[in-house]
């Protein structure tokens, strides 16, 4: 065949549907439960958004947009995240003026050029949720309270956060200051890749998955014993509201966002039994966001969580979602008279909200027979030459092949009669 779906790419078929489906009104109903309400962005925007947003230095910005002008050569990318986005539109319609925060969520696709690997792809889909315009841990407890009952109901289990506070613009410098200090002292001993970090995003030092690193990153400053008062509050009142709800965490040293707009909370969500990388979902504190793409000053927090990652583990995992209910009738017709009569009938069916499916071509009865079986329909309606001159349907049971003639006008109400609540529900 000539065409394939571009590389790190994917068709989402028919069979595949209920998962996602599960999965998208899991997060529909949550994000009520909770109090947010959905937002669609553009799937482009301008490239500059990003840079500013995501921002320079970042693995995403320097290789991973799909970034191209347009016919109007206006610079555009394709969204690789959602929270530059929503920004963008928090302060483009002034939302700085509705009760605050203003708590939003967003499904849908994202792109980036990654190199294709097991549970990576280059157009991928995220649940993303932002609550902007307060600064109380409260809210970071809510969000991260909302991406932990998501997977708990999707049926995750052992669920734990990491979470580490990232300081602020204020405390963080000098914790970047001692770090870049010890790492010098121990620069014969990491690896290159560290080297060029030391220099543009020393943060990113701490996560280095290289092992000759590990006995370094062990044994570096801690963030924590950098943060200023107001850090150190915000982050010990998070850390008592999980607590209090009996949520298990471990504080991650090695927990840190390099850019200056995110600041104190950062997590994750881990769960057990989904391979070498725990995280389901990442989130976390961004202060300095909305100022940084050119809004007034606003706090903001939130998390995404990748629902491919997410759907292959339900399925790996076995976990049962509700399938959509089969066609209750199915219209098989023998013969061109009564094929005329058929097609009017299940025509008529629908209007009536009765699932029908009608056989196309031609077809013998067998062979119709068999594809109403394999649609799993509940009755065929069975047409041919003897029943069109009767005025009567055959109407075979498909599970238990018991036949009877009804009268076309009595078809509704013999339906009717035998009505049950949708199945699979
Ligand atoms: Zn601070
Ligand atoms: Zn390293």
């Amino acid at each position: 065949m000539a065409y394939k779906a571009p590389r790190g790419t994917f068709d989402i078929l028919p069979e595949d549907w209920p998962y996602w489906n599960f999965v998208i009104s899991k997060a529909r109903e949550l994000s009520a439960l909770y109090g947010y309400e959905e937002i669609e962005t553009p799937i482009f925007e301008s490239t500059n958004l990003f840079v500013r947003g995501v921002g320079e230095g970042t693995d995403i910005v320097e290789k991973e947009m799909y970034s191209f002008q347009d016919k109007g050569k206006a610079d555009l990318t394709l969204r690789p995240e959602f929270t530059a986005g929503v920004m963008r539109a928090y302060v483009e319609h002034g939302m700085h003026t509705r009760p605050q925060p203003v708590k939003l969520f967003s499904l849908g696709p994202l792109f980036r050029y990654e190199r294709p690997q097991a549970g990576r792809f280059r157009e991928f889909h995220q649940f993303n949720v932002e609550a902007i315009g307060s600064q109380d841990p409260a809210l970071d407890f809510e969000v991260m309270s909302l991406a932990w009952q998501f997977l708990e109901e999707l049926g995750f289990r052992g669920l734990s956060f990491q979470v580490n506070s990232t300081g602020c613009p204020e405390c963080r410098p000098k914790y970047v200051e001692a770090l870049k200090e010890y790492y010098y002292a121990h620069y014969d001993e990491i690896c290159e890749d560290d080297k060029r970090r030391l220099g543009r995003n020393p943060l990113r030092v701490l996560d280095c998955k290289n092992p000759q690193c590990q006995p370094i990153i062990a044994g570096a400053p801690k963030i924590a014993d950098f943060l200023c008062d107001e850090c150190a509050a915000h982050f010990a009142t998070l850390r008592r509201y999980l607590d209090a709800a009996g949520r298990r965490y471990t504080v991650n040293h090695r927990l840190v966002r390099g850019l200056d707009y995110y600041t104190k909370t950062v997590f994750e969500v881990w769960a057990e039994g989904i391979g070498a990388q725990n995280a389901v979902c990442g989130g976390g504190r961004y202060d300095g966001l909305i100022e940084e793409i050119g809004g007034p000053p606003t706090p903001g927090v939130g998390f995404a969580v990748g629902l491919e990652r997410v759907i292959s583990t339900l399925r790996s995992q076995g976990v049962k979602v509700p399938e959509p209910p089969p066609p209750e009738v199915f219209v098989a017709a023998l013969g061109k008279k009564a094929r005329d009569k058929a097609v009017p009938l299940a025509n008529e069916l629908r209007q009536h909200h009765v699932p029908t499916l009608l056989s196309f071509g031609k077809r013998g009865l067998k062979g119709q027979l068999r594809n109403a079986n394999r649609a799993g329909a509940r009755f065929a309606l069975i047409l041919g030459d003897d029943e069109v001159a009767a005025g009567v349907v055959t109407i075979r049971d498909m599970e238990s092949g018991k036949q009877e003639q009804v009268k076309q006008k009595e078809i509704f109400a013999w339906l009717e009669a035998r009505a049950q609540p949708a199945r699979g529900r």
